[in-house]
């Protein structure tokens, strides 16, 4: 490991940074005590600190030389609505909220970098240090920033963001081109029949019969309608209706997500329910409705610069430490929002394949993303905030 010496040297007040945010979590668009810690740290450290950014976010600037070349940093700030299981020192001290994806962690890499950055000034032109709020839950702190003008006001030729991943050897960095996270979309169906008594059926229109058949027909979406080289989930997590043994209910309402890589198969999936959910309804005589919400776009790793990053990697870490070629996966992330505006991509940084946290609930592997016996792993840390130092320098050289 071919870490920067004065990084290394901050290691133990950064993890007592770290652990200071993971004992205060807070839930997305309420960061404060935590973006307050961010911007006094940056200010500290000489920056030009804005606030107020999509609510709680913080944008650091920090200029060297003469060059308007300029690179955008990304780090998440937000916890989760989930109770803490782990019992140590530093685990969470507000109930039912817990930093359960290592945002903590993403915070303080950044926190180092831009510390080693204002020391050293070893680089020609702007880094704008982006701390997001409201990543988690479809709440799309990245958008919110955006569209408080993030890239009129700190214009960023390209824009990186890094996320942890356990199951990934400590300090292992991924990478992927192209489509690497789903679309994450959401929906509302509404059935609606006729009401009545239960020992009566003839006198209604069933809602819940119609419902069951839709589940069904909804998943031969998935099958029949797309190619099969293409990927879509389609997932019902909800169906609600009815409050008594013997009346039919009038209305049936049924929610879920669905996944894709790209706006075509969005749209053919979007299109394809309507019809489903229209016509299967009208065929029993009810009538249905479909609320259809795309909220994150898929994360799309741009070619050049995703390669520009790993070979990066590669040269202060070796090539066994770099994974070109990591898996797509169909979870979303909001760094997707950044993405389709300015150049960049969006890495993986090992958090350990089972040596730092074991999933004591499930008795083996290590601990997931957003299981309560998860911690940010503090070895990252000088890995995350070298990687990040080295990258503006190769970005903007001087
Ligand atoms: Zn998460
Ligand atoms: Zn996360």
């Amino acid at each position: 490991m071919n870490l920067l010496a004065d990084i290394v040297r901050n290691h133990e007040e950064l993890i007592a940074i770290r652990r200071d945010i993971h004992a205060h979590p807070e839930l997305a668009f309420q960061e404060q005590r935590t973006s307050a810690l961010v911007a006094k740290r940056l200010t500290e450290l000489g920056l030009e600190v804005h606030t107020g950014l999509g609510k709680t976010g913080v944008v650091g600037v920090l200029r060297s030389g003469v060059s308007t070349r300029s690179i955008g940093l990304r780090a998440d700030m937000d916890a989760l609505p989930m109770p803490e299981n782990n019992r140590f020192a530093h685990c969470s001290k507000n109930p039912g909220k817990m930093h359960g994806c290592g945002h903590d962690g993403h915070i303080t890499m950044l926190l180092g970098a831009a510390q080693y950055l204002a020391e050293h000034k070893n680089f020609d032109g702007v880094v704008n240090f982006i701390f997001q709020p409201a990543e988690e839950g479809g709440n799309a702190g990245a958008k919110a920033m955006i569209d408080d003008g993030l890239f009129e006001r700190f214009p960023c030729d390209v824009v990186y963001g890094m996320h942890n991943m356990p199951g990934m050897a400590t300090g292992v960095f991924g990478f992927r081109s192209g489509p690497t996270m789903a679309s994450s979309n959401r929906f509302d169906i509404v059935i609606n029949g006729v009401g009545g008594h239960a020992a009566q059926p003839h006198n209604s229109v069933d809602p819940i019969m119609i419902a069951t058949e839709m589940v069904q027909a909804l998943q031969s979406l998935i099958t029949r309608n797309k190619n099969p080289i293409d990927t879509a989930v389609l997932s019902i997590t909800q169906i609600h209706a009815g409050d008594a043994y013997n009346v039919i209910p009038a209305q049936a309402v049924i929610r879920g997500t669905v996944r894709t890589y790209s706006v075509e198969v969005l749209d053919l999936m979007e299109h394809n329910m309507r019809r489903i959910v229209t016509k299967l309804c009208e065929a029993y005589g009810a009538t249905g409705e479909l609320d259809f919400v795309r909220c994150y776009p898929a994360l799309i790793n741009w070619p050049k610069e995703t390669g520009f990053a790993a070979d990066l990697a590669e040269k202060i870490f070796g090539t066994d430490h770099v994974d070109r070629t990591i898996p797509p996966f169909t979870g979303s992330e909001d760094f997707s929002f950044y993405l389709e505006k300015v150049p960049g991509t969006y890495l993986f940084i090992g958090n350990g394949d089972g040596n730092h946290r074991i999933d004591t609930y499930h008795g083996m592997g290590p601990c997931q993303l957003h299981n309560s016996n998860y911690d940010f792993n503090d070895a990252l840390l000088p890995v995350g905030a070298t990687y990040w130092s080295k990258l503006v320098e190769a970005t903007l050289t001087a």
